[in-house]
């Protein structure tokens, strides 16, 4: 058996979907299953479908919804129907729960939990697997229980008994469960509100979904919906059920462990060109590509190459990407991610012109693998800096110090550039008799906060002169 997919056959339209549950952010892993929903679609010129599985009602909110479409934007993986709302379909569940009722392919059951609670324990004590038992079920020449007063109902899909349920996943492989391992499941609760297998199987039938790409934790509820498929007599869709994520500790991702949102990471300043790119190498590859763009991942991506194995967290090579993307990224898109990062942290750019603050970040961003990194260097022009104890001991020592009033004074009539800085750095040097290795460390440690920089004269030449000079001055004079 080989380790991944392969290409899924295309017989009509594709199309995909992606139905978050918005209870949360967008999730990574399912960041990633949009990714290669939209992909697919992309690469068939299909039609990508974002429906919102709100019918978790207790902890959906609206706020969630944005944040998922904003995440969606910001990724650029855009969908060309939705959003549809399940909870704004219920009439239509009903429909077919209706149909289903008069077909004889779901039934009522007025089980309470303590009831079923009961059979379970009961089960448990036989050493039996936890299964409905189908006390409600109406089968002929069976008298059903008395309906209880009062109680509102459960729907449930009456699974076929015999037999199993065959599907040939495209990333798994034939997957085979027998229908006696699987009980009859509810698919409408009694406040009237469909359950995701139910819900899912309409949408998937109603928006005539192609393929279905999904994590597999949701493996075990396939059978089922293969199973009401079959009983409204509405065709199968391929199903796709990508592993999970593992975090670097390999255990399954999760917000305990570190960020798990999209949201968090542009946050952080990463771009999203960067995270599509290692979203989509998450569970999947083409060749040893490693940076490719999103153009190329559509081109690429018909499906196979999917990997049976779970997909490893990394948050080091993310870092790596970002950086490929950032070292790359525009005058505009820098001052924007620049601008953003800087607000983030509270410092006030607003009157830096966009020229200044973009020679600044094209000196600073190679040395960066986040926007909050560049913004780390950028603090250095719109803040106090303050180095550390180990930087102030190492560097600034009684023999450099007289130097600093000099380069102070020198600047005064330096043109502001750095070959007119250079020059004063130069004259300072040859007057107190230092290195350029002695002397700049320490200068940087003064002005910037750091022992290590780009070029010296060039990042002094970002700052006004009077603030260089300042910093200068007050170091001559701080107690050592
Ligand atoms: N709402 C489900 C989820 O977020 C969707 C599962 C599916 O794609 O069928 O996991």
């Amino acid at each position: 058996m080989s380790g991944t997919s392969h290409t899924p056959a295309v017989t009509g339209p594709v199309r995909t979907r992606i139905a978050p549950s918005p209870t949360g952010f967008l999730h990574l892993g399912t960041a990633r299953t949009a990714l290669f929903s939209w992909a697919f679609a992309r690469h068939h010129g299909g039609t990508f479908v974002l429906r919102i599985e709100d019918t978790d009602v207790a902890r959906s909110t609206q706020d969630s919804v944005e944040q998922i479409l904003e995440s969606m934007r910001w990724l650029g993986i855009d969908h060309d129907e939705g959003p549809i709302y399940q909870m704004q379909r219920l009439d239509r569940y009903r429909e077919v729960v209706d149909r289903m009722l008069a077909e004889g392919s779901a039934y009522r059951c007025y089980a309470s939990p303590e009831e079923l609670e009961a059979m379970r324990e009961a089960q448990r004590a036989r050493g039996e697997k936890t299964l409905y038992d189908g006390r409600w079920r109406p089968e002929p020449g069976k008298t059903l229980p008395a309906v209880p007063e009062g109680v509102a109902p459960v729907i449930r899909f009456r699974n076929p008994e015999e037999g199993a349920v065959t599907w040939d996943d495209l990333v798994k492989g034939p997957i085979t469960i027998a229908n006696h391992e699987i009980d009859d499941l509810v698919i409408v609760r009694a406040d009237g509100v469909p359950t995701y297998n139910f819900a899912v199987v309409v949408d998937d039938w109603d928006m005539k979904i192609s393929h279905v790409f999904r994590g597999d934790e949701h493996v075990n509820n396939t059978p089922w919906q293969i199973n009401m498929f079959h009983a409204l007599g509405a065709p199968l869709p391929a199903f796709a059920h990508v592993p999970v994520i593992l975090g670097d500790d390999g255990q399954k991702l999760s917000k305990r462990r570190g960020a798990v949102s999209v949201t968090a990471y542009e946050e952080e300043g990463f771009l999203p060109e960067a995270m599509l790119n290692y979203l989509a190498r998450l569970g999947w590859s083409h060749g040893d590509e490693e940076l490719f763009s999103r153009e190329q991942m559509v081109a690429w991506f018909d499906g196979s190459h999917l990997a049976r194995h779970p997909a490893q967290w990394d948050a080091a090579k993310l870092a790596w990407v970002n950086a490929h993307y950032l070292k790359a990224l525009g005058d505009e898109a820098v001052l924007a991610l620049a601008r953003r990062q800087l607000g983030r942290r509270g410092l006030a750019h607003d009157g830096v012109a966009d020229a200044l603050l973009l020679r600044a970040c094209t000196l600073f961003k190679d040395r960066c693998n986040t926007g909050a990194e560049l913004a780390g260097w950028l603090a250095m022009l719109f803040e106090p800096v303050e180095a550390t104890a180990e930087d102030r001991a190492q560097h600034v020592g009684p023999v450099v110090r007289p130097a600093f009033a000099t380069l102070a004074d020198k600047l005064e009539a330096a043109a502001w550039a750095a070959p007119g800085i250079a020059a004063a750095v130069k004259e300072t040097l040859a007057a107190h008799g230092l290195k350029m290795g002695q002397f700049a460390p320490a200068v940087r440690v003064v002005v910037c906060g750091r022992a290590q920089t780009p070029s010296l004269d060039a990042v002094l030449s970002l700052f006004p002169r009077a603030a260089v000079q300042e910093r200068l001055r007050a170091a001559a004079q701080a107690p050592l």
